[in-house]
């Protein structure tokens, strides 16, 4: 949850920049002099926050901040204005534009230095909140809000690339039963784990029931993504947990469904998958049913 926080800077004019880098001396700052220049930093680093000058050649710092405000990847990040001018319109202005904060020239050291403070404490709160927000607090997967919030989109622009994949633990009611609510949650955890360290980077994890998961896998080729699961599978029946002295054993089964073009909405798969589910169940699990 914690990250290097960078700041990025820009005005048009060097001493400026100069007067910045200095106030800041003890945070990690990235000066540029233009905002084309600032726009392609934000598209390739990961920025905390943007001191933006409003008053520069070709792009001012309102139009920088428009473009910040509709990005994905940037519209989030707070951004102080630095302006010569404090009348009240061109504040409400700063304002309007998206701005979170503004700081007046000349630049007052310890102001500076505080409103930044503020701002990036902000952001890494919000962030932190988001993180809580999104994930299941046992296992670290994502939360079942936050599966759909970010699965859709990579549906809608997906083909029959995208496979959607339900995991169900085994006779997991058996687990409580014989060794309590504590061994079935470390049972829930270690299968987690097991599944998230062994999907590729692009695939999306979510916990959505007590003992089930569910994710979305981008891949061209079917059988990478039966093959994958396979050896999930196998992976998970071939774990135990020790609890107390006891060595339990687990399996799952998962149900694979594939996007097709008659497919409207990720519903459709979460049937086909919960089918598929059900048919691995039915002939005796630890298997891989794709339908
Ligand atoms: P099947 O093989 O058909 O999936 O059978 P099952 O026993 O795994 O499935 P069932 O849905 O009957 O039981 C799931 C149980 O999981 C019921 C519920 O009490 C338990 N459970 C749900 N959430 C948790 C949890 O967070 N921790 C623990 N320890 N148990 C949980
Ligand atoms: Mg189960
Ligand atoms: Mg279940």
């Amino acid at each position: 949850m914690t990250e290097m926080q960078t700041i990025l800077a820009i005005d048009d004019k060097k001493e400026n920049l100069d007067v910045l880098l200095d106030i800041l001396e003890d945070f990690d700052v990235i000066p540029v002099t233009s905002g084309q220049m600032a726009l392609d930093v934000l598209a390739k680093e990961e920025i905390s926050l943007i001191l933006l000058d409003i008053v520069m050649p070709k792009m001012d710092g309102f139009e920088v901040c428009s473009i910040v405000k509709t990005k994905t990847k940037t519209k989030d990040i707070p951004i102080i204005f630095i302006t010569a001018k404090t009348d009240e319109e061109s504040i409400a202005k700063a304002y309007q534009a998206g701005a979170n904060d503004y700081v007046s020239k000349p630049l007052k050291k310890l102001e500076v230095i505080e409103r930044v403070k503020t701002q990036l404490r902000l952001k890494k709160t919000i962030a932190d909140l988001d993180y809580l927000a999104s994930r299941d607090s046992m296992t670290g997967a994502f939360n079942r809000r936050k599966f759909f919030e970010l699965s859709k989109p990579i549906f809608e622009k997906s083909e029959n690339n995208f496979f959607l994949i339900m995991i169900d633990i085994d006779h997991f009611k058996k687990i409580n039963d014989s060794y309590g609510h504590d061994a079935g949650d470390i049972v829930i955890k270690l299968v987690a784990n097991t599944i998230s360290n062994l999907l590729p980077d692009n695939a999306i994890f979510a916990r959505i029931g007590g003992e089930e998961f569910v994710c979305v896998c981008i891949e061209e080729v079917k059988q990478k993504i039966m093959d994958l699961f396979e050896s999930i599978k196998y992976k998970i029946e071939i774990l135990c947990a020790d609890y107390n002295g006891y060595t339990i054993r687990f399996t799952v089964s998962c149900g694979i469904s594939q996007k097709n073009k008659d497919d409207k909405s990720l519903d459709e798969l979460l049937k086909r998958s919960d089918i598929a589910l059900y048919e691995a169940k039915n002939s005796g699990r630890n298997r891989v049913i794709f339908r």
